[in-house]
């Protein structure tokens, strides 16, 4: 799949079968209402597919079907090595059509279809297999009580949960939520962005194959003043799993205040600040990695590193390797293995990037890019864009931009450069670049965010949870302690003659 060439992808992805139906109680199924919305693909404006249009309606019948499995116990009571059978086929079906997965995104969404295959679908398929491997590892507690009570404290499974999800990375957003939830014994209603709600369609589909029982993994696709409302003030859904906006985040607690109590975990903005200090003696590597953190999937990342803070004696050298970098990340069709970066994910978020660069040519300097562009007459592009001597107070260093932006701010001291990366609503992840150990350690503690990651940018896997602090959100995905989010602790005491 590799070697793939331009051609070949775009054989492949005219020869995809797009399932534009809801997936509920096991069955593709129209939308009660039977409306449909276009999914479209935004580096050429057509229209891939007609997508049910799911709204409260939908929503209560896969909340209805995901309760009707809970409490029969077909997943729920399933023994965790079945289960765990059962997520390791998923993982290998997701393995075996690896390239429809990374198509559908990239066509969905915009981003580089190479990067779909090496690093969305792959990481799909891990994140699956990597909770499908812990759920029969992981041994509950027995309370020190003493002779005659025998204490049992258990993780169980909340019930229905439900999942509303952005579309930066379609796939991989839904699977972060899924594979735990699922792993945890939950019944799931996953609701993708109404931007890109095909690779979640065809997951739930993967799922089926794999052995995952009718109603224990739905999928409602529809926008989110309907369909994701709908989720939010269900009364029959447990737990409220969000990934999106902070502004949408807010409305999912005050949903939760408003109807019964659920469980809300949102994961939202970020506007993640890279601190390079003078000190750090891979100026090159911290070149590379910043311009990374910004333009890759277009800058479209929660914790894409959108605020640059330079010391200031370095601060020149290392703009002018950004403007070379980001000359040489050049947009073009994402399903073509040459292009460095792809399309924004449609027309309304490139306008909204656009006017932030308009905005900012005002009031900073712009070193590079600046433009939307079109490729082949077509679609929405935006160059990779640099601004230097950005204000603290500018929108360009305080708002979420989700573009391909980079606003770098010069500093003089480590006091300053940790006050002005704190100083945001947001606290998702921060770099820091320095060869002075005790500087970074010193620096990493000062940062009110949820990852720091130390000479590298964006530091994630499995292992780890991802998340942040402040406005950003307190859910956290990934690891072992995101299963803590989709169970209970329950005790049962049992008193014995002894
Ligand atoms: P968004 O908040 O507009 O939409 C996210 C989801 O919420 C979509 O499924 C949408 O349909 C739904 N939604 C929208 N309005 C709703 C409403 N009134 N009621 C219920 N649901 C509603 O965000 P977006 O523009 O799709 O995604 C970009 C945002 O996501 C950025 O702010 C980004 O930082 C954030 N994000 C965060 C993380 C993270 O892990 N922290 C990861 C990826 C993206
Ligand atoms: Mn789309």
């Amino acid at each position: 799949m590799l070697d793939y060439t331009h051609k070949d992808w775009k054989a492949r992805a005219a020869r995809i079968a797009f399932r534009g139906q809801a997936f509920v109680d096991g069955k593709f199924v129209d939308a009660v209402s039977g409306r449909t919305f276009d999914s479209i693909n935004p580096a050429t404006g057509e229209v891939l597919a007609a997508v049910a249009e799911c709204d409260a309606a939908d929503v209560d019948r896969a909340v209805a079907a995901g309760r009707r499995a809970f409490e029969d116990g077909r997943w729920s009571r399933m023994a965790p090595g079945d289960r765990k059978a059962v997520l390791l086929r998923l993982a290998a079906l997701i393995r075996a059509n690896l390239e429809e997965m990374a198509l559908l995104d990239s066509l969905d969404m915009g981003k580089l279809v190479t990067d779909a295959a090496t690093i969305d679908a792959p990481g799909s398929a891990h994140f699956f297999q990597w909770y499908a491997e812990c759920i029969d590892k992981l041994y509950d507690e027995v309370a020190p009580t003493g002779p005659g009570d025998l204490a049992l404290v258990r993780r169980v499974p909340l019930g229905v949960v439900a999942a509303v999800t952005p579309w930066n990375f379609p796939l991989d957003m839904a699977t972060w939520k899924a594979s735990a939830a699922l792993a945890a014994g939950n019944s799931v209603v996953l609701k993708p962005a109404e931007q890109s709600p095909l690779s979640a369609l065809r997951l739930a589909e993967l799922a089926a194959e794999a052995g995952v029982p009718d109603g224990v993994f739905n999928v409602v696709p529809g926008f989110g003043a309907t369909a994701g409302q709908a989720l939010g003030l269900h009364m029959g859904v447990d737990c409220l799993a969000f990934t999106g906006s902070t502004a949408i985040g807010k409305r999912f607690m005050q949903y939760s205040g408003q109807s019964n109590l659920k469980q809300v975990w949102p994961e939202t903005g970020g506007k993640s600040p890279n601190i390079v200090f003078a000190d750090c003696e891979d100026l090159d590597a911290a070149a590379d990695m910043a311009a990374f953190g910004i333009f890759f999937n277009q800058g479209e990342v929660c914790s894409a590193n959108s605020r640059l803070y330079v010391e200031r004696s370095v601060k020149d050298a290392l703009v002018e390797k950004l403007i070379a970098r980001a000359q040489a990340t050049q947009p073009g069709d994402p399903l073509d293995p040459a292009s460095r970066m792809g399309a924004i994910v449609d027309e309304k978020q490139t306008e909204g990037i656009m006017r932030f660069v308009e905005a900012g040519t005002i009031t900073a300097n712009l070193v590079a890019g600046g433009k939307r562009i079109r490729i082949d007459g077509k679609g929405c592009f935006v160059q990779p864009t640099i601004f230097d001597d950005v204000g603290q107070d500018d929108p360009l260093a305080r708002d979420e931009i989700f573009g391909p932006v980079l606003s770098v701010i010069a500093f003089d001291t480590e006091a300053e450069a940790v006050a002005m990366a704190n100083d945001s609503i947001y606290g998702l992840a921060a770099s820091v670049w320095t060869d002075n150990l005790s500087r970074a350690c010193r620096v990493a503690d000062k940062l009110h965010v949820g990852t720091v990651s130390v000479n590298t940018v964006d530091a994630l896997s499995a292992q780890t949870p991802f998340g942040g602090m402040k406005q950003s959100g307190f859910g956290r995905d990934l690891s072992m302690h995101s299963l803590e989010k989709y169970t209970a602790l329950k005790t049962t005491w049992i008193k014995y003659r002894s």
